[in-house]
């Protein structure tokens, strides 16, 4: 087995893995903002995680996984409020689409799932504390962290503060790196909108500070790895370590790892540019579970991973693929006996496959081993020339490569239909339909058109066409 090297963000160097207790790891990652339904980008960024905490598994580490939701959120309070209803009622929909989807990419349940708004008083109280130490400032109901107090400001993101003006503030969460400023910890309560009453006054937490007081509360003042996307390294991340680490005075994080972005044609897939797809939206194209899971950590995470169709088309391929040789080893009879040579070429494609994740999760190196036993294995097989006493090492380490990919077990027709997909041969079932004109309906009576027409287009791909009547009514019918 090899050494794991891992990169580090803070260091921006390649770094040997050395968890504070041995055997043990301690890993928070940034969930997903619960406003809407999460895209294959954020999907990219989940799956490297999964990778990550699954190779950690095999190799023997008892993991400590902490992911949250973000369910405390400007716009989801902002969005709740115009529609009317509480946070979780709001949130509950996308929480449950988020967890499908994890499920159906066979991403693993954390040890720990937790929301923000289960925490607000660890939130309240990690403030005090910032207080105490006269790292904050109050200003028009609002309470600020003032960055320049804080001197190790900067040193993830490395982000310039030359220039920066004492007193400069910033209200929204998310900021560019240009507008490094004084963030909000505590945001004083809009007009109908939700908030805490709380010993620090009435109001609601800031993103940065949720994710500093969950992690510290399920991992301690030190965590082993915090992971996220590459976005979140400034302003999030670099907030969470200036929080932190002022109220305990203990490095916050050891390895930071950030996954690079899924581009669609060279620009960031995100729900602001409009470019996105959900997992549905691939599915009702008929792309299966396992070929997108495939796609998203066939590219290492610190490289780009450009979205195409064809890359998607390929994955499918890959995996079934694999599947065949693996039905091969389970199926054919082959002659008794032993041979040196394949035993020794099994034996091989294993230390690659450990070489290539425990180098910085290379999944390109680790999938290279795999192929390359296949197509020589194959290839032996065709000859005549595979023994039976192969079939065992053969199938185990597959075993141990399919425990971090997760593509090998042929479930994906099961997962569609648990999604709605293929439910029978007619395509899309009424009940189905009925609920997504609903969800349309709701999405256009709050206003938010984008998601409207996202559902529109769903049903469209899947063959509905909906007609909206003067009464404000809609119709569908099959096409
Ligand atoms: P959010 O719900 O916006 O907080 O994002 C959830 C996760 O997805 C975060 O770790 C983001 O950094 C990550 N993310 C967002 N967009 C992309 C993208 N295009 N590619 C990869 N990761 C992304
Ligand atoms: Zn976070």
């Amino acid at each position: 087995m090899h050494e794991i090297h891992l990169h580090n963000t803070l260091s921006g160097k390649i770094e040997t893995f050395v968890p504070q207790k041995p055997g043990q790891v301690g890993m928070y990652t940034c969930g997903p903002t619960v406003y809407d339904y999460a895209h294959i980008g954020n999907y990219r960024t989940f799956v490297f995680q999964d990778i990550l905490r699954r190779f950690l598994k095999l190799r023997g580490f008892q993991m400590n996984h902490v992911m949250n939701l973000t369910d405390v959120d400007d716009r989801i309070i902002a969005n709740a409020a115009k529609a009317g209803v509480g946070i979780r009622e709001y949130t509950e929909k996308y929480a449950q689409a988020f967890f499908d989807d994890c499920k159906t990419l066979n991403i693993e349940s954390p040890e720990h799932w937790i929301r923000a708004t289960d925490h607000i008083p660890e939130m309240v109280s990690l403030i005090q504390k910032l207080q105490a130490e006269s790292y904050t400032y109050p200003s028009e109901g609002s309470i600020y962290y003032r960055i320049t107090k804080f001197k190790d400001y900067g040193k993830l993101s490395k982000v310039d503060l030359t220039g920066i003006q004492a007193g400069a503030r910033v209200d929204n969460d998310r900021y560019e790196k240009e507008s490094a400023r004084d963030f909000a910890l505590w945001k004083a309560p809009k007009e109908g909108e939700h908030f805490w009453q709380t010993a620090i006054g009435a109001g609601r937490p800031g993103w940065h500070i949720e994710c500093s007081a969950m992690a510290m509360k399920y991992l301690g003042e030190t965590l082993d790895i915090h992971t996220g996307g590459i976005d979140l390294a400034f302003p999030h991340h670099e907030n969470e370590i200036a929080q932190s680490q002022a109220a305990t005075g203990k490095p916050f994080v050891h390895y930071w790892m950030h996954a690079e972005h899924l581009l669609v044609e060279g620009e960031k897939m995100s729900k602001s540019l409009g470019n996105f797809f959900t997992l549905r939206d691939l599915f009702a194209k008929g792309y299966k579970p396992s070929a997108l899971r495939f796609a998203l950590a066939s590219v290492p995470y610190r490289r780009q991973l450009n979205f195409t169709f064809d890359g998607l088309q390929q994955a499918t391929s890959s995996v079934e693929r694999l599947r065949n040789f693996a039905a091969r080893l389970k199926n054919e009879k082959f002659a008794a006996g032993s041979s040196a040579e394949m035993a020794a070429r099994i034996k091989t494609a294993a230390d690659d496959f450990d070489g290539g994740l425990s180098d910085d999760l290379n999944t390109a190196q680790a999938l290279a081993a795999v192929f390359d036993l296949v197509r020589e294995a194959n290839i032996a097989m065709d000859k005549g020339e595979f023994r039976q006493g192969e079939v065992k090492p053969a199938l185990a380490f597959l075993a141990s490569f399919d425990k971090v990919f997760a593509v090998l077990d042929d479930t994906d027709a099961e997962k569609l239909k648990a999604l709605g997909f293929g439910a029978d041969d007619a395509g899309i079932g009424d009940a189905e339909i009925e609920k997504l004109v609903a969800e349309r309906q709701s999405a256009r009576a709050r206003r938010d058109f984008a998601a409207s027409d996202r559902i529109r287009k769903e049903l469209s791909d899947r063959g509905i066409i909906l007609e909206d009547t003067k009464d404000g009514n809609v119709r569908w019918k099959r096409k």
